[in-house]
């Protein structure tokens, strides 16, 4: 047994430290990036913040509202050829949207019968919830081998070294995170996890080396969170919960005590399985919760309440744009980021 000794942070053990600026007002700062990917050479543009791959959030009608932000949508695993054709949008709002695909062949073949037909379609994405396995690493080799061309993601890892393995075996960009996520127990089921914002900060240094990209994947809870996930060197932002109880995502509306609320759970939970696969097999236990949100109406707002948060902490750190956002960047250990008096 071994015990490392350094510490590893998260989004709410650190704020921004603000500097000198001449910036003058918080529209000035521009969050579009341009990337161009290392296998695929493909080059995207836009804001780089995703809609997780789950229920109620990776869903056509988020992925239509976020593309007029130019952000991305991962679909979910449920999404078939039949599902895409019928959406006529989605031919305008292609370069925006993610495929996503678990490791199991039906999975493979369902993407494969999308691009087959749909080849436009530029982003794939492979998602399992432990992505440190000899498999999966081969996997992912074996999709490079198939769509050369196609912008591979790979994950969910949280280290430099698996960061790494993922890019040498053919992924353009790595999905950083294990057991952040608002509905997610992994931690409390298996005890294993790594603080998000140490695992953003080192696996964006290892793909970087490599020419390669991260995807800091859950944990946010807030607009500064975001911006944290960007300081900390992530090139995209995924968020599950903070666009979660919209419209959009079309989950189930519940009155309670005449207040609204929608269902929202984790991919893993009981009732994802139950909802896609009919229910957890023997050997496994979820590894995510259920929650009801209140309803929160459309989406519009809530973007863009997260695209000022974060144009405002460029502004205060001098960053010009998203893209100086991490080279502005220092961060100050803190032992109480927000004051709650009033929240509680
Ligand atoms: P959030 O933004 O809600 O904090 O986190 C979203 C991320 O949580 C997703 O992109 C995914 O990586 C992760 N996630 C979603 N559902 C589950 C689940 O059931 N179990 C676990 N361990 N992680 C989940």
């Amino acid at each position: 047994m071994r015990i490392e000794e350094d510490i590893k942070l998260d989004y709410s053990d650190v704020l921004f430290r603000p500097k000198r600026s001449t910036l003058q007002s918080r529209k000035d700062v521009n969050l579009k990036r341009t990337y161009k990917f290392k296998y695929s050479n493909h080059e995207w543009s836009g804001i780089p913040i995703m809609a997780a791959n789950m229920d109620g959030v990776g869903e056509l009608g988020i992925a239509e509202k976020l593309s007029e932000f130019e952000m991305i949508t991962c679909l979910t695993k449920q999404h078939d050829l039949k599902t895409i054709k019928s959406d006529k949008k989605v031919k305008n709002i292609f370069k925006n949207i993610v495929l996503s695909m678990g490791t199991r062949e039906d999975d493979f073949n369902r993407v494969s019968e999308i691009l087959k037909e749909c080849s436009f379609f530029q982003f794939i994405c492979i998602d399992v919830a432990n992505g440190y396995s000899e498999h999966f690493s081969k996997f992912v080799k074996s999709v490079r081998d198939k769509y050369p061309t196609k912008t591979i993601i790979a994950g969910n890892v949280v280290t430099a070294d698996m960061t790494q393995e993922l890019i040498l075996s053919g992924a353009d960009i790595v999905k950083v995170g294990i057991g952040p996520g608002s509905v997610c127990t992994t931690r409390i089921q298996t005890g294993v996890g790594y603080p998000q914002l140490s695992a953003v900060i080192e696996c964006a240094d290892a793909a970087h080396g490599l020419g390669a990209h991260i995807i800091a994947d859950g944990g946010c809870t807030c607009p500064g969170d975001v911006a944290k996930g960007f300081g900390g060197g992530a090139d995209f932002v995924m968020l599950g919960g903070m666009l979660a109880g919209h419209d959009e995502g079309k989950g189930n509306i519940v009155e309670k005590n005449g207040e609204k609320f929608i269902q929202f759970y984790g991919s893993s939970s009981e009732v994802a399985n139950e909802r896609h696969y009919g229910g957890l097999n023997g050997y496994r236990s979820s590894e995510g919760r259920e929650v009801l949100l209140k309803y929160r109406g459309k989406i519009n707002d809530t973007i863009i309440n997260i695209l000022g948060g974060v144009r405002s902490s460029c502004t205060y750190v001098g960053a010009r744009s998203l893209k100086e956002l991490s080279k502005c960047t220092t961060f100050v250990r803190v032992s109480n980021q927000f004051n709650d008096t009033f929240t509680k």
